[in-house]
């Protein structure tokens, strides 16, 4: 990296500022904040802020030579903070003490680390006591601030998890000696006697002496923020939000203001509206005599800050009103001027930014302060009412409120949930891949056909496996959850179940399956059948016991801001369903049709199976038409079931595509049971099941090279599809069939399929003396097809991507295998994202806009999609809009969010 000229450090105080809020990329969020509440005439406590670029620098080149570089800046910033305070950095007379905090970018709450009280010393204090003439206070201050230096940047910390903190043991040591129960009731004396202790601990522990000059302080803390940028909690919370590590976090130092000054001095943290729900009321949380983390803490029970918000908590509590109002009153009570104040500053924090703000305050001596605002973090129902209640305010326009909300984020919206309260205190077991959204519990079941039976005696069941196939497909219909060892977000476990809307945590490694034993072992820890465990779908978490879930609720204002989206959006969302109840769910979400039926999962109830597995074991064509002719009626009723549902939307119906061992028992007790089934002999069975073992499946005997080599399969399906939209016709219905050849990689493998489809059209219609209008159109999931779609769309009305099959061979990852190498990729940062889930719009993006592009030369009106997972994630929908495309296609609990992702696209072009 090469070393930027320039400023480095940005100062703000007494209404004036270097930085503003949109310097949020140099400053941090809190940095940028700051500076724009000076700005706006928002009382905070003067200060600067040295920039992420040299939290890079840091990592970069090494303590010291940052240190060299931002010393003049630094030091003639500090000077700007003691001319506006009158107060002197060191000084034994009038010292000035100083906070200096973390900031990133994006807001990272408790990630980074904090060093409050900075600049005491054993002169300093006594100086800072006569001046305040408040020893207490003097001595409070200086303890608080050896505790916090000492844990974050000298590091005594417990020695291993099960100890506790070893600053907290001491204190409690001298509270036992002095015979009482909280901090407020220590004296001077003990305080002294603390802050001695705590650096005797200090330096026994880590062989370091506290710094006693405050510059040098100044300079661990400040680099102590930086370190914090790459400590683990830090890392992981970068990882799951997505935040990259090159952001870096800005450090601000800032004049203390003391929240512990006495009975007129307070702290808190408040909201301009309501965090979970979004309901428009001020609340927040406060504490008389204390500092910030004494509100966080825990220590001491904070108190509401309104009136109506302190009743309604101590409804909760079971404490009554005449304890409420003496015991823990609310700052409405207990100091109405500066809550007045409070309240029209934090009216006017949130008209300035438009958005719901989390705010940080101190009130010293009867003066408030500031000390942050940040956008605040909401739940998914919450960001939704809060943007809708702003656009009905007038506050935003209808783009800014599409782009206010964040699409993933509207799962939260649709799935049961968890219940917060019961979560917090829930033993994780272990993570997994987030799969399927929403919360589930229930009993560990191990067998597809155990969760069935389970179910209809009335258990919650898990389903638990080493990895799902299409046989499980009724047990997992039956589980409340599905939790497998092995695969990937594409795997089958998880298509199916997000298809349902079903929790589902998928490549969970560390689950070891014994179906033998029927237990599961993680970590040493065995769980047995029967047992319960809590599945987090939403973020691949997986929890011993029962925790309580809650079914989501749609909102009015989740239906106004899809009608929003409608209004922009160009790209329209369709569903991927196999049932009619797939997409009335799809349809109630708005979807406009099915973009994908994969006809196989319709093949595997009881009688269907058994007519699939005698087409399977015919030995000529004639055997096959038997069997398929049996199929025949369950697959038109199918279609019909579909029909309707999405009456007057097309419905894109794929040609039989998985490799037909997939329709067939592997395990002898299955092979048994089929014989019996089939009347031949269970060595009949093993021979036709070996002879379709495949070497390699994912590329073998599948897709149209089925329906190649056994047309008369392409011909039932065709039957049955334009047979139940005829029949449905006469009903009265609108049906507007597509017929789709899947895995095509040669223009004449179309040509084949689509002679053979256009010939059995001609007799169904000739039979029913009806005509009905369908299209013919095909998947590109295969390189080739994508770079010879101008031959291909010469027969083929549309095109569906398959990315799915188009990212596994553009990569050449088998999408079934990546659970053994994708996480070491990711960590190792060879792959920034898992190109499964997010569309890899470099390499496969370019075959769609190759294909787009070739196709539409020769058909121009050719219309195109996608029905690969990726057409249910936001990015991935924005890259559909840019290349053109017509549709995305994805499980009917996407639909929302390629809605809001779509008209995001939209309005951001
Ligand atoms: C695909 O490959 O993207 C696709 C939709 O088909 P399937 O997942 O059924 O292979
Ligand atoms: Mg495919």
């Amino acid at each position: 990296m090469a070393m930027k000229d320039g400023k480095r450090v940005y100062t703000f105080g007494n209404g004036q500022a270097e930085g503003r809020a949109d310097m949020r990329n140099e400053l941090g969020g809190k940095g940028a904040n700051l500076a724009e509440m000076n700005l706006i005439g928002v009382p905070v406590p003067p200060g600067f802020t040295i920039t992420t670029d040299v939290c890079n620098e840091y990592y970069e080149i090494g303590h010291d030579k940052v240190v060299a570089l931002i010393k003049d800046e630094v030091e003639r910033s500090l000077k700007h903070i003691e001319n506006l305070t009158n107060q002197k950095f060191g000084d034994a007379e009038n010292p000035l003490l100083l906070s200096v905090r973390s900031g990133a970018r994006a807001s990272m709450p408790g990630m980074m680390d904090t060093i409050l009280n900075l600049g005491l010393n054993d002169t300093v204090v006594e100086g800072l006591a006569k001046k305040t003439g408040n020893p207490r206070f003097a001595y409070d201050a200086y303890r608080r601030f050896v505790q916090m230096y000492g844990d974050v940047v000298m590091e005594l910390k417990p020695a291993s998890k099960e100890e506790i903190d070893p600053f907290e043991e001491i204190i409690e040591k001298v509270k036992e000696e002095k015979g009482v129960n909280t901090d407020n009731e220590l004296e001077t004396e003990d305080l002294k006697k603390l802050v001695k202790l705590f650096k005797d601990a200090i330096l026994e522990r880590t062989g370091k002496q506290f710094p006693d000059d405050p510059i040098e302080q100044l300079w661990g803390a400040i680099c102590a923020v930086f370190d914090s940028w790459m400590n683990e909690r830090a890392i992981l919370y970068r990882k799951m939000e997505g935040i990259p590590q090159e952001w870096g976090t800005a450090v601000t130092v800032m004049a203390m203001v003391f929240g512990n000054m006495g009975e007129t001095s307070a702290t808190g943290v408040c909201f301009s509206r309501n965090a979970a729900t979004g309901e428009n009321v001020f609340n927040g949380e406060w504490l008389v005599n204390a500092q910030g983390e004494d509100v966080v803490a825990g220590i001491r029970t904070p108190q509401q800050i309104t009136l109506a918000g302190s009743r309604h908590w101590a409804d909760l509590q079971g404490i009554s009103e005449e304890e409420r109002a003496t015991k823990y009153p609310s700052m409405e009570e207990a100091m109405p001027d500066m809550y007045k104040e409070l309240d029209a500053l934090q009216t006017k924090l949130e008209e300035h930014y438009r958005d719901m703000q989390d705010m940080e305050f101190t009130v010293q001596e009867g003066k408030l302060w500031f000390l942050q605002t940040r956008n605040g973090k909401r739940t998914g129902a919450a960001m939704v009412k809060i943007a809708m209640d702003l656009l009905r305010e007038g506050n935003i326009d209808e783009k800014t409120a599409i782009k206010r909300c964040e699409p993933l984020k509207l799962d939260e919206l649709l799935h049961p949930v968890f219940n917060k309260e019961t979560l917090n205190q829930a033993k994780e077991l272990t993570r997994g891949l987030p799969a399927s959204p929403g919360a589930a519990c229930g009993q560990i079941v191990f067998f597809a056909d155990d969760a069935e039976k389970w179910h209809h005696d009335g258990h919650k069941v898990i389903l638990v496996r080493l990895e799902t196939s299409p046989e499980d497909l009724a047990g997992m219909a039956e589980a409340e959850g599905i939790l497998t060892a092995r695969g990937g977000m594409t795997s089958h476990a998880a298509v199916v179940a997000r298809g349902m809307g079903k929790c589902c945590v998928s490549g969970a490694g560390a689950v070891n399956v014994d179906y033998k034993k029927r237990i599961i072992e993680i970590d040493g820890q065995i769980l047995k059948e029967g047992e319960y465990i809590s599945l987090n779908g939403t973020n691949g978490h997986v929890y011993k016991g029962e925790i309580p879930t809650q079914a989501a609720e749609l909102s009015d204002d989740f239906a106004a801001l899809m009608d929003l989206c409608s209004k922009y959006t160009h790209l329209q969302v369709r569903t991927n369903a196999d049932t009619p109840h797939d997409a009335e769910v799809a349809s109630r979400f708005g979807a406009v049709g099915i973009g994908l039926c994969r006809t196989e999962h319709m093949f595997f109830d009881n009688e269907k199976i058994i007519a699939m597995r005698e087409m399977i074991l015919a030995e000529d064509a004639e055997g096959r038409e038997r069997a398929l002719a049996k199929l025949l009626p369950y697959q038109k009723e199918d279609f019909k079931g579909l029909f309707r549902a999405m009456n007057g939307y097309p419905v894109n119906v794929r040609l039989l595509d998985p490799p037909l061992h997939e329709f067939v028992p592997h395990d002898t007790l299955g092979q048994q049971t089929m014989a019996d089934q089939m009347g031949v002999s269970v060595e009949t069975i093993k021979q036709r099941v070996e002879s379709l073992s495949e070497h390699n499946p994912m590329l073998g005997h599948r897709g149209c090279r089925l329906g190649n080599t056994f047309p008369e399969i392409t011909a039932m399906q065709t039957r049955a599809i334009l047979m139940a939209a005829c029949e449905l016709k006469k009903e009265g219905f609108d049906p507007h069939p597509e017929i789709m050849v899947p895995l095509v990689g040669n223009v004449h493998e179309f040509e084949n399929q689509e002679r053979v489809i256009r010939a059995e059209a001609a007799k169904v219609f000739a039979e029913q003396g009806l005509e009905i209008t369908f299209k013919v159109g095909t998947m590109i999931e295969i390189p080739r097809a994508a770079l010879t779609a101008d031959k291909i769309a010469t027969h083929a009305e549309y095109f569906s991507f398959g990315t799915n099959d188009l990212t596994q061979m553009t990569f050449g990852y088998s999408r079934d295998d990546i659970a053994s190498f994708l996480p070491v990729y990711l960590e190792k940062k060879i792959l920034k994202v898992d190109p499964f889930q997010v569309l890899d719009q470099k390499g496969v993006g370019q075959l769609i806009n190759m294909a787009v592009e070739k196709g539409r030369s020769v058909r121009p009106e050719l219309k195109c999609g996608i029905c690969g997972e990726h057409g249910g994630e936001p990015s991935s929908v924005k890259f559909c809009h840019k290349a053109g495309l017509n549709y995305v296609s994805c499980s009917p609990f996407r639909v929302p969010i390629a809605r809001l992702a779509a008209a995001q696209a939209a309005v951001e072009e």
